[in-house]
């Protein structure tokens, strides 16, 4: 058994955004983190990604918390709620701004791919530091060079971020904040020193990275997991008509992603309470025996 020691330090998180029920593909991130934070003897928060308020539902950020208790994936601390956060985000834009690292952009989609042939924006509006009339975006600037990191389950990753995506969009023309802005904050106002998540995630992490470095904020360990997707190939997901998960029975539910997970629940487990399973897990946890695979076709759950 290799199990990891004790860290008080560790501070993990499952992050949903509240655009639909939890699906199986979302349940088996939070089991992971829940197991690798617990594992650790670390914390596990739960924050609500609710930044879009057009892609959300009504009534999904309870149902997915009511889900998770009722899945035995009790939180410790209160549930942070990013829609909460707008004058932290705001206030972390104008300093961008302020420091000549951030600019405004009134490029549309089209324009940007007319110009570099791609979705890389080729900096056509860097120096622009007077807020425009017309709707406007506020983009960060990247650099020409690698970005280096370790994943835990993904090995050495690197990228260039000028070269790949270009400066990137901080707020919206539509004034909300960028995804990028708001989780990396939030991992650091929240102390978090391991990111346990979705491979979908895994190209992201470069722009966290950088955004990470322009705010001198410690970069937190990562591990991307397998992604779940459907008979097509696509990520589970309410626009891919994921089922939600019901609460009635949630053992086979826990097994399948720990066996999807590579940690081999034994039989014994068949049946027994969220907690009994839930408690096997941190006990028996093993990062490395996840599959190291981006993508996983969903099986049967039975
Ligand atoms: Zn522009």
């Amino acid at each position: 058994m290799n199990q990891p020691a004790p860290d008080s330090t560790y501070i993990g998180r499952f992050a949903p955004s509240p655009t639909g029920p939890l699906h199986i593909g979302s349940l088996l991130t939070a089991v992971a983190s829940y197991a690798d934070a617990k594992a650790h003897g670390g914390q596990w928060l739960v924050r609500m990604e609710d930044l879009d308020p057009p892609r959300e539902m009504a009534g999904a950020a309870d149902r997915i918390l009511e889900t998770l208790q009722h899945f035995g994936l009790h939180w410790d601390g209160d549930v942070l709620y990013q829609s909460r956060r707008q004058a932290r985000y705001q206030s972390t834009v104008q300093q961008l701004l302020d420091q000549g690292l951030a600019y405004y952009c009134t490029c549309s989609r089209a324009q940007i791919q007319a110009r570099s042939g791609s979705n890389t924006y080729p900096g056509t509006c860097r120096g622009c530091s007077i807020p425009p009339l017309k709707p406007h975006a506020i983009r960060l600037q990247v650099k020409d060079a690698d970005i280096h990191f370790e994943d835990a389950l993904q090995g050495p990753l690197h990228c260039n971020l000028q070269q790949q995506g270009g400066d990137f969009v901080i707020q919206r023309k539509d004034h909300l904040y960028a995804y990028h802005l708001a989780v990396v904050l939030d991992d650091a106002d929240q102390g978090i020193t391991h990111i346990v998540r979705g491979s979908d995630l895994l190209e992201s992490t470069f722009a966290h990275w950088h955004l990470q470095t322009v705010l001198s904020l410690p970069h937190p360990h990562y591990a991307h997991l397998p992604v779940i997707v459907n008979a097509d190939g696509q990520k589970l997901s309410k626009q891919t008509h994921a089922e939600p998960i019901p609460l009635a029975a949630p053992a086979p539910y826990l097994m399948y992603c720990l066996q999807t997970l590579g940690q081999q629940p034994p039989a014994t487990l068949n049946g027994a309470s969220a907690h009994s399973i839930l408690q096997w897990a941190c006990e028996h946890w093993q990062l490395e025996r996840v599959p190291p695979a981006r993508y996983l076709p969903q099986q049967q759950i039975r």
